[in-house]
């Protein structure tokens, strides 16, 4: 892949240090409301997503057979939280984690830019996840069938989201943002609150 994960993410860093620098729990779970941030998130999941594009344009171009999303459908996102940082004065520091999704073939297992930022936050012991952006276009959900103007995360990431090994990274008010790839459409809401919308429960 050609994708510096460090350099991607920056302006949504620097969006959360102007923010908070100090960040609470309160911050991170307000940040992807604040218009900054959320530009920021949107724009860098958007990178992901191009990124993801461009990587198999490049393979296309050289002839090799072999893409990271056989269906073309590419989906950028961000998570936002915290990690705790050692400090007594200042126990909590930032953590941003941007991802894209991959599926090389009709068999091969799918993996989600959601499910990358979970095992990412998993790994990193985030404490606790304020928000996720997503950019990607809306289809038809595969389990709901909702089609939403903007693209949720999938059942499994939303089963993901639920299960015992992530939920405690997760409040009732973390937020969701979904945002159509080059369009002003967003939708802002919190995971309970976009389950709903799929008639699932939190
Ligand atoms: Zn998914």
């Amino acid at each position: 892949m050609i994708v510096a994960q460090g350099l991607v993410e920056a302006p949504v860093l620097d969006a959360l240090f102007k923010l908070a620098p100090k960040p609470r729990p309160e911050d991170a779970l307000r940040a992807l409301g604040e218009r900054a941030v959320q530009d920021a998130a949107i724009g860098v999941a958007q990178r992901m997503r191009e990124l993801a594009k461009e990587e198999d344009e490049a393979r296309l171009t050289t002839g090799r057979n072999s893409l990271i999303n056989y269906r073309r459908f590419y989906v950028g996102g961000v998570g936002v939280g915290l990690v705790l940082s050692g400090n007594a004065k200042s126990p909590y520091e930032w953590w941003v984690f941007a991802a894209s999704n991959t599926k090389p073939s009709k068999k091969a297992t799918k993996f989600c830019a959601e499910m990358r930022i979970l095992r990412a936050a998993k790994d990193m012991h985030c404490t606790c996840i304020g928000g996720l952006a997503v950019v990607g276009e809306n289809q038809p959900d595969g389990r709901s069938g909702k089609l939403r103007k903007t693209l949720d995360p999938c059942a499994e990431c939303r089963d993901m989201l639920r299960s015992e090994c992530n939920r405690h990274m997760l409040r009732q008010r973390t937020l969701i943002v979904t945002a159509k790839p080059h369009s002003q459409v967003r939708y802002v809401e919190t995971i309970p609150r976009m389950m709903t919308a799929h008639g699932e429960k939190w």
